[in-house]
């Protein structure tokens, strides 16, 4: 389905984004993973992804700096000539109720969550443009649309990103490309292990679909969106929340 394709992944080393990359990975796409972090997990993660027969490498890139992104996005497109599917999904949570939120816990999350989504997007877009077509898609979460209490950052950035969503999807679908968001509810990966277990049962009770989610269940919605059976969806945010925000 995506084959000949080339993904780019940021934080697809671990959860959520590695499932995401191993998706598309095993739909034919081939995959560049950007994270921070080099090391055995790194190695073993994208040597699972190359074990699907396509062409995966890690860019070892922190993106809340737009130059390194820049020169990371440079040597992707060197690497795979072109790039036709972008998730920005890395992202991190410093959770606290507002008072207690530090400036550095505020700007680190919107500088990863929100900024480092934009620089990656402007990175690539030129490239996209000059095909005609690209699938971007963003990582929110559910409480960028709802709120939380506890996330006043995280949710601003999420919802920030709902904005850059729409915006791209007006500004480059007359080039061929589209833009979309998936909004994530609980999924169980090492962001949200540390929610103690009492909590955990209770949220499971109150979700209509009765579980937590799971990565895949987030990387099925990123693959339909990559893919041309969404060919006529763009500027949409979709929910993947078991019924979490209904
Ligand atoms: P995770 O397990 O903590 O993984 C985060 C990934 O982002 C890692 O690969 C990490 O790589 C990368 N990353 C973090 N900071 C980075 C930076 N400055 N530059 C480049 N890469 C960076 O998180 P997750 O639970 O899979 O979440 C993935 C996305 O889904 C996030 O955007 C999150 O907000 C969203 N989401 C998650 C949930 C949930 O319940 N888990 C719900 C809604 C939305 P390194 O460690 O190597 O930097």
């Amino acid at each position: 389905m995506l084959q000949a394709k080339t993904a780019v992944v940021t934080g697809g080393t671990r959860g959520i984004g590695f499932a995401i990359a191993k998706k598309l990975a095993g739909n034919g796409a081939n995959v560049a993973v950007i994270a921070t972090r080099a090391g055995e997990a790194a190695d073993r993660a994208v040597a699972e992804l190359a074990a699907a027969g396509v062409t995966a490498k890690l860019y070892l890139c922190d993106i809340r700096n737009a130059e390194a992104v820049d020169a990371a996005a440079a040597e992707i497109l060197a690497d795979f000539g072109s790039v036709d599917v972008l998730v920005n999904n890395a992202g991190i949570t410093r959770d606290n109720i507002l008072p207690g939120l530090s400036a550095e816990d505020i700007d680190d999350v919107i500088d990863v969550d929100l900024k480092g989504a934009i620089f990656v997007t402007r990175a690539f877009v030129r490239s996209m443009m000059r095909k005609r077509s690209g699938s971007i898609i963003n990582i929110s979460s559910v409480v960028g649309l709802m709120g939380n209490r506890g996330q006043a950052n995280y949710a601003a950035a999420k919802a920030g990103l709902i904005g850059f969503t729409k915006t791209i999807a007006k500004e480059y679908g007359g080039r061929g490309i589209r833009c979309n968001a998936v909004a994530p509810g609980y999924i169980a990966t090492e962001m949200t292990a540390a929610l103690p277990e009492e909590a955990r049962e209770q949220l499971v009770k109150s979700l209509p679909l009765g579980r937590l989610g799971d990565p895949d269940d987030v990387a099925d919605t990123v693959l339909f969106l990559a893919g041309d059976a969404s060919r006529y969806i763009t500027g949409e945010v979709i929910k993947v929340d078991g019924g979490m925000y209904v």
